[in-house]
């Protein structure tokens, strides 16, 4: 079950600023993955070691004063949807606004764990002025202030006790999410894969619909898929269809194993697409690429597929160990081949390589290439072993952990994946002292 918390609330009362505090915690935390940009307005945070995904909502609404109730109520009807806990930030130096109040309202009805923030406590006196907020009846406000940090500890414990225990994987059948931008074919790929019958699209606004997934069993797979196709293209402004589809598609990927990514094969790799795959690999799942349409592209030569994959993968790099496969839903070219490659992901990804296995492959490899000295001091890898989580992860044993280039990395990355088959999953390495 994915932890996933949304930040609500009217302009201006720092929202952003809150997010960008609790996510950038993260940062000392956790190495990012170089190269990767981060997404203004979704992110990965951790906190005492429990990870979730932490969303400003309000970035996808226009920053103006001047916002119309109804941006707020859709931004505050799609967080009750889609996420899991909300963090209601209201502004200590305004009081209680007409819209605070319609945010409020909402947020009771939800049943959600609603956290109230009292926002830009900055000093003592303030800290009295912040018990106006009781009124809304959603509890105690935590009083913070997100520009100095003060109060966002005490805060973001009592969020991360909130979190469901047990970990992601708890039915051991595939759990598959179809993501995509608007318009790719996901509904039309659901549809061709398990039938219309089975495939029930409902509205966005304002129904409840069960985004964990639904259990098929087809063409002898047993497997949970989970689509974002419930998207129909309801916004007005491309804004908004993006902020669905992203909110949509953050659920989506963290409850899944294995996510399929539709790309239109007419529009090539769009800025989107690409933050989409980046949600993926930043929480670890597993990869399918599903180039559809592929039946629009008028003239195939001999290279025409080679070279779309070749644009693919020098977009998403360093990460290239990845099934692209190249479908028509319209035509049913190639469809079975993807559900066929979600599996052999999800098997990849769930593979435990024995102890003995591991040293007997690598440490030899090791040896015939081993970590450039530096400073004149030598670095040796003694032993390797693989711990007991359900996201590929390889911890390295050796003298010298902090001397170990991250071209040595890359370079024992590939030998794992030579040896080792984790094509469409993201492994990590670890080097510790030993
Ligand atoms: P959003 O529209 O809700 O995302 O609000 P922003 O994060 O953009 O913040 C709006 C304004 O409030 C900015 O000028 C922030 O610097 C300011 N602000 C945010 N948090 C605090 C705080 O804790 N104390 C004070 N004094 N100002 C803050
Ligand atoms: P979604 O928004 O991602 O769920 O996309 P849909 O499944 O609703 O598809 C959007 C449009 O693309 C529809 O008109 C589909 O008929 C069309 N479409 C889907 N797959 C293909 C394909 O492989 N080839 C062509 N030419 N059109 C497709």
């Amino acid at each position: 079950m994915a932890n996933i918390v949304a930040i609500v609330g009217r302009p201006n009362v720092g929202k952003s600023t809150l997010f960008n505090r609790i996510t950038e915690s993260r940062k000392a935390i956790v190495d990012e993955q170089s190269g990767v940009t981060r997404d203004r307005h979704h992110g990965h945070a951790n906190w005492s070691g429990r990870e979730f995904t932490i969303i400003d909502t309000g970035g996808y609404i226009s920053g103006s004063e001047d916002v119309f109730e109804g941006e707020i109520r859709k931004q505050v009807e799609i967080s009750i949807q889609e996420a899991n806990i909300i963090l209601f930030v209201v502004d200590v130096t305004a009081g209680i606004t007409d819209l605070d109040d319609v945010v409020a309202d909402m947020l009771r009805k939800s049943g959600k764990k609603v956290f109230v923030i009292a926002n830009k406590v900055d000093n003592n006196e303030r800290w009295g002025e912040s018990a106006v907020f009781h009124s809304f009846g959603l509890g105690a406000p935590y009083n913070i202030s997100s520009l100095s940090g003060s109060g966002t500890g005490d805060l973001l414990d009592a969020v991360i006790a909130e979190f469901h225990d047990g970990d992601e994987e708890e039915l051991d059948i595939p759990k598959f999410a179809i993501v995509g931008r608007p318009n790719v074919g996901k509904s039309s790929l659901v549809n061709a894969l398990i039938g219309k019958e089975k495939n029930i699209v409902t509205d966005i606004a304002g129904t409840t619909r069960d985004a964990l997934g639904t259990r098929y069993n087809a063409y002898g797979f047993d497997f949970m898929l989970t689509d974002t196709a419930g998207l129909r293209k309801k916004g007005k402004v491309d804004e908004d269809v993006e902020f669905y589809s992203v909110m949509r598609s953050i659920r989506a990927i963290e409850n899944s194993d294995v996510c399929i990514l539709l790309i239109e094969a007419d529009k090539g790799v769009m800025a989107q697409d690409l933050n989409i795959l980046q949600l993926a690999l930043k929480n670890k799942k597993g990869l399918v690429i599903m180039v559809n349409k592929w039946d629009l592209i008028a003239d195939k030569g001999s290279n025409t597929m080679r070279d779309f994959k070749n644009a693919i993968l020098e977009k998403i790099a360093p990460f290239n160990d990845v099934p692209i496969i190249f479908t028509s839903v319209t035509e049913k070219q190639r469809i079975f081949n993807v559900l066929e490659e979600a599996v052999h992901v999800y098997q990849n990804r769930i593979r435990k390589i024995p102890t003995n296995k591991l040293n007997k492959v690598m440490l030899p490899i090791i040896e015939a290439v081993p970590p450039p000295a530096v400073k004149g001091k030598y670095i040796k890898i003694k032993f390797v072993n693989m711990l007991p989580t359900f996201k590929p992860t390889f911890v390295f044993y050796c003298n010298l952990p902090q001397y170990i280039k991250e071209s040595y990395k890359r370079f024992l990355e590939n030998k794992l994946r030579e040896q080792f088959d984790y094509t469409g999953v993201p492994i990590q390495l670890f080097f510790r002292e030993k």
